[in-house]
């Protein structure tokens, strides 16, 4: 089915996790072993160490970033983090829409277009996450749930389609221990590239499409084979360099 010109990308998400004490390990660890690592790594740290993973990461091909942005290029948003801010510090990727923002934050659907697309004016790569719940899936509205989750990102990119890195989150699988089946995620990847096909073809080949959810080393390797299943975005197993690494072997 794919033709993969597509490089695998393992990104860790550290969620609001780390001090300067255990990121200083996490980092060396990462660093260390990335050498040896076919495909793409990055981090998507909390903003506040961004300068720290700048300084320990520059240099090396371990890419970096972070797991939120503004909708707005800058003024009266108190609290809020730019994409220019972010590009300050080194970051090639920044996380949108993902779902504990969506459900904690009240995050729409359209927000985190707009978010996705002032990363991309920025020069920064955006990772949308989409992801049905437990209760959506059992009612068989996966399908439906994405495809509501990614038309306004689609709408947004037009023209840089290409550009964007995708992951598939089935919210019931984020940090419960509970992966989707290669199976499951395969169809849900395959169906995301279809919907970007329907918009441009060629694009559609060059997207990567990751999975999140309880991706371990122990069940990377089954994820990866899949052909539409282009990486991961990893959540606990990547606050531990060994564990991290491991996927990223996997791969
Ligand atoms: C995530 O938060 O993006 C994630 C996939 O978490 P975990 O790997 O812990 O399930």
């Amino acid at each position: 089915m794919s033709v993969s010109m597509r490089r695998t990308l393992i990104a860790g998400n550290w969620k609001m996790n780390g001090s300067f004490a255990s990121n200083a390990g996490l980092l060396d660890g990462v660093r260390a072993g990335a050498a040896a690592v076919s495909g793409e790594l990055a981090v998507c740290v909390p903003a506040p160490y961004l300068a720290q993973v700048q300084s320990a990461l520059s240099g090396s091909p371990v890419r970096w970033g972070a797991q939120d942005v503004s909708a707005h290029e800058r003024g009266a948003f108190t609290g809020e983090v730019s994409a220019e801010m972010l590009l300050e510090f080194g970051c090639s990727y920044v996380i949108v829409g993902h779902s504990e923002r969506r459900s904690y934050h009240a995050e729409s659907d359209e927000l985190v277009a707009q978010k996705a697309q002032r990363a991309l004016a920025s020069g920064l790569t955006p990772i949308v996450c989409v992801g049905e719940t437990l209760e959506e899936r059992e009612q068989g509205a996966t399908d439906a749930v994405v495809s509501r989750q990614l038309a306004p990102v689609l709408d947004a990119m037009r023209t840089q389609l290409a550009s964007v890195v995708i992951a598939y989150e089935p919210v019931w699988a984020i940090g419960t221990g509970k992966t989707a089946t290669p199976e499951m995620a395969q169809q849900v990847h395959a169906r995301l590239r279809a919907m970007l096909a329907e918009r441009d073809a060629e694009s559609a080949q060059q997207v990567r499409i990751l999975y999140g959810g309880s991706m371990k080393p122990d069940n990377a390797k089954d994820l990866l084979a899949k052909p539409d299943i282009d990486g991961g975005l990893i959540g606990g197993a990547s606050l531990n360099a060994s564990d991290f690494l491991a996927i990223a072997h996997a791969a």
